[in-house]
Formats: C-alpha cells, sequence, structure tokens
C-alpha cells in the first residue's frame, strides 16, 4: 500500500491509473480505523479497480471545545487494517497540506445555506458540516475518484455529501454503507474509546432505542411523536445519558417529520458522561 503524505503524490498516482483505465473509489476518514471503516473498503474495493483512504483529522469540522486534541489516532495500526482491506493507498497530509493558510484554518469553504446542515447534530456543531463539506469537497478535487464511500453511521453527513455532489456537479457516485455494530448492539466508532466501562454499558441505550423506534414501525406505529417519547423515556431511564437529539427527519432534507411516510430517518445524539454518541435507523412506511 502506498503511503502518501502530499497531493501531489496522490495526485501523480491517480494519474498513473487513470491513464490504465482503472476506476478509483475514494473512502474518507478521520482514521483510528474500525470494522466500520473496513465495510467501506471492503464495499470500495468491490466496486473499483483501485481503493484510496484518507486518513486526516480535519480540523475545520471541530468547534471550540469539542475534541480535536484528544480525538483518538494510531496510523500504524490503520495502515495495518488498510493493507488487510486491500486499500492501494492512504492519504495521510499534515494539516499544513491541507489548509496552506497555517493552523487548520482557511477562508474558502463549502457550506450548504439551507436548513439541512443546521438541524439534528448541526444545532450544537453549528460549524461541522461546513468544515466537512469543506475537506470532501478538497478531497473529491485531490483524489477524483470515481465513487466515494460513506457510512450510513453519520446519516446527515452522507445526505448533506450527496447534496453536496448534486449542486456542485461533481460527477462523483456516493455510495452509502449500513452501520457496523459491535455484536450487544453498540454502534462502531473512533469515540468508542472514550467510555469507561460502566459507561460503555450505558451506551447500549442508543441502540436500544433504535431497535424500538424499528420495531414500533415494524408494528404500525406512524406517529413519529409516540416513537420518540418512547425512546426518550427508554435513554431518559439511564442516569449517564443525556439527550442532545431524538428526531425524525425526512430522509433526504433532514426536515423534521410528524408522520413516518417514505423514506424517514429517526437519528439521536446522546452524550454518555462526557462523550457524545450518534445513532440512527432509516425506516420506510
Ligand atoms: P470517521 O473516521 O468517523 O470520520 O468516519 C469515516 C467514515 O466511516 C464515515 O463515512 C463514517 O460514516 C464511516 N463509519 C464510521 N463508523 C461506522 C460504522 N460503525 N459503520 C459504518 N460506517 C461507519
Amino acid at each position: 500500500m502506498i503511503i502518501a503524505k502530499t497531493v501531489a503524490e496522490v495526485r501523480s498516482q491517480v494519474r498513473e491509473w487513470k491513464k490504465e483505465g482503472l476506476t478509483v473509489g475514494l473512502v474518507p476518514t478521520m482514521g483510528y480505523l474500525h470494522e466500520g471503516h473496513a465495510s467501506l473498503i471492503d464495499e470500495a474495493v468491490r466496486q473499483c479497480d483501485r481503493v484510496v483512504a484518507s486518513d486526516f483529522v480535519n480540523p475545520t469540522q471541530f468547534g471550540p471545545g469539542e475534541d480535536l486534541e484528544s480525538y483518538p489516532r494510531d496510523f500504524d495500526h490503520d495502515c495495518q487494517l488498510l493493507e488487510e482491506h486491500g486499500c492501494n493507498m492512504v492519504f495521510h497530509p499534515s494539516v499544513d497540506e491541507m489548509y496552506p493558510d497555517g493552523n487548520g484554518k482557511t477562508d474558502t469553504y463549502i457550506e450548504i445555506l439551507d436548513d439541512m446542515p443546521r438541524q439534528l447534530c448541526g444545532k450544537t456543531r453549528p460549524i461541522h458540516f461546513r468544515g466537512v463539506c469543506t475537506v470532501v469537497g478538497k478531497l473529491f478535487n485531490i483524489v477524483t475518484p470515481d465513487k466515494a464511500f460513506f457510512g450510513q453511521k453519520d446519516a446527515q453527513q452522507l445526505a448533506i455529501i450527496r447534496r453536496m455532489v448534486r449542486d456542485l456537479s461533481y460527477g462523483i457516485e456516493i455510495v452509502g454503507c449500513p452501520i457496523v455494530r459491535e455484536n450487544d448492539g453498540l454502534a462502531k466508532s473512533s469515540r468508542n474509546t472514550y467510555l469507561s466501562e460502566d459507561e460503555r454499558k450505558a451506551a447500549l441505550v442508543l441502540s436500544q432505542a433504535i431497535r424500538m423506534a424499528e420495531k414500533m414501525v415494524a408494528d404500525g406505529e406512524r406517529d413519529a411523536k409516540v416513537i420518540l417519547d418512547a425512546m426518550t423515556a427508554h435513554v431518559e431511564k439511564e442516569p449517564k445519558a443525556k439527550i442532545d437529539y431524538i428526531s425524525a427527519v425526512d430522509g433526504v432534507t433532514m426536515a423534521n417529520v410528524d408522520k413516518i411516510e417514505g423514506n424517514v430517518l429517526i437519528a439521536m445524539a446522546v452524550y454518555i458522561g462526557s462523550t457524545r454518541l450518534i445513532d440512527n435507523c432509516i425506516v420506510n412506511a
């Protein structure tokens, strides 16, 4: 596997592949990789001739007081996992390589101006999706992939990237991949490493509430409030949990819905101790 640290290295390698007529898949990540990330690499390997993963903790998507400095990092382990899953190149740039103005700052952003990035996670993380769109847009320009792979785990991010690709005419196919979970249901996340043993147990309320919502919809419940109230009551039974949001939104626009009709995203963010975890499901009715 090629380890590229500069934009120039990525460009020249991708140019070679494209000359040979090979298709290129991109899997953007912030590193500290686990089986969730590996499932995206596997899907990219299935669908593309060559696979590039990016491994970069992107400063522009972290707000003040968030975990930019403490975000877990283990590049050697990441390389091992990527290589085992057949990734051809990892792009691991410095902050200055990605943001030449220095200190992870930029004056040029990609930002969706309507409500979409201000719903759900955007309520408490107002600059988050502007940073995500900007870094993903840069990665698209650097790697010029045919396809890019994102996890349903970050459902709002996936919807926003699809919108960005449509609005800015990126000729890139966005592939969404299902949430990978631990055996007991907890959605895999790099941030799970922050949890103490007790918090790890408490964190199960998220996936339990998601399963509860899926079952209620399967049993015929169509009133979003009834479902969200049941989820809220379940999470509130756990003293270590503090709800950021539990919402039902349109799967494309992220606007709140009252009725479960068509493609609905039921999504939640909950603090377990000081760790903010997210989970979600898509329901169709
Ligand atoms: P991150 O490194 O957290 O920025 O995630 C990089 C990509 O991996 C994103 O597209 C995530 O949605 C995806 N991802 C993270 N965790 C999971 C998971 N448990 N299952 C599926 N995809 C995931």
